[in-house]
């Protein structure tokens, strides 16, 4: 059985369609500019890039209102914030160095006049354990929050960490908790949504039964935690933001989830190791084919910290280039 490390080496192999060519990732721009420091037309040519506004985290913060111009600047035309705190409705960083508290009405008023709108919000209930005595506690996380983020003009509130889970039972009661807050923020006309990472795509058995000491490789035994959860989720409460590497990382085919799961992936988070494109191991131009023909809703970019050094503004105008630059990018 191959291990992640040849996984991710022999990824071309895949379904997945293989190593982009360079040649297609560098298509040629037509409508917008090339110079992502330019300022680029919101007209009717804009295309929608939504950014993950934790790529930046305090490098955004400390100067919140130039921060968000520079990224209207860069062709973004919509935010996914975080940061939520329970206890105060305000907008942070969980970074200990952050000093800078938002309330909706600010952090709004700053994106529109940068020009951006914030659509969508990643959070999660400070409740740990998904059991039914702790229901109401969720409902009032998510009423609380809801309120808040109808004042931001959210179309979509997400949950991005996975409770804990070993067996098909616990899944079943996380997903009564999700089937809830999605009744509770569709009462605001926001959808709900759960974002994957790779421990979404290990596989868990029934309560009480145990894995055979001499498993059957061409028959894996359980199911997929983003499966169960997929299957366990009211469709009209429920929707899912697919994160596209961190499900490459857990040893899937993006494409494959789409296409099974096409009316229920309705966001989804365009990362790579770093820049987008750039290490050659995602199919960008396979994914937002796939994207466009399922009719997802929107995505955003996310970047998590360069190992190198470089700040991150560095790689999300770089990776805003990319999409601006790439002619399978609508
Ligand atoms: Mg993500």
């Amino acid at each position: 059985m191959s291990n992640r490390r040849t996984f991710l080496k022999n990824i071309s192999l895949l379904t997945l369609g293989g190593l982009a060519s360079r040649q297609a990732l560098a298509a040629p721009s037509n409508t917008l500019s090339t110079n992502a420091s330019a300022p680029v037309s919101m007209g009717t040519n804009a295309k929608q890039m939504g950014l993950q506004t934790y790529s930046l985290g305090q490098e955004l913060l400390k100067d919140l209102p130039n921060g968000l111009q520079r990224l209207a600047k860069m062709g973004f035309t919509e935010l996914e914030i975080f940061g939520y705190r329970e206890d105060t409705g305000k907008f942070g960083d969980y970074n200990p160095q952050n000093t800078l508290f938002i309330s909706p009405k600010e952090y709004k008023k700053m994106a529109d006049d940068a020009g951006l709108k914030i659509t969508s919000s990643h959070l999660t209930p400070s409740v740990r354990d998904y059991i039914p005595e702790n229901m109401s506690k969720f409902e009032d996380f998510w009423k609380k929050a809801t309120d808040i983020h109808a004042e931001l003009g959210c179309k979509y509130m997400v949950q991005p960490s996975l409770p804990r889970i070993e067996n098909e039972d616990d899944a079943k009661r996380v997903c009564d908790v999700f089937n809830k807050a999605g009744e509770i923020t569709s009462q605001a006309g926001i959808l709900w949504g759960y974002h994957n990472h790779n421990r979404e795509f290990e596989r868990v058995l029934k309560a009480g039964e145990k894995k055979a000491e001499r498993p059957n490789r061409r028959a894996p035994q359980g199911t997929y935690i983003e499966e169960l959860f997929m299957k366990n989720t009211d469709p009209k409460k429920v929707m899912f933001e697919l994160d596209v590497y961190w499900t490459v990382m857990g040893q899937q085919d993006p494409l494959d989830w789409m296409d099974q799961y096409k009316d229920r992936i309705k966001l989804l988070h365009i990362k790579d190791r770093w820049i987008l494109g750039a290490s050659g191991m995602m199919n960008f131009p396979n994914i937002f084919k796939k994207a466009y023909e399922i009719g997802i809703l929107g995505y955003f970019v996310e970047l998590e910290g360069d190992p190198k050094g470089r700040t991150q503004f560095e790689g999300v105008e770089a990776s805003a280039k990319y999409l601006q630059n790439a002619s399978f990018v609508k």
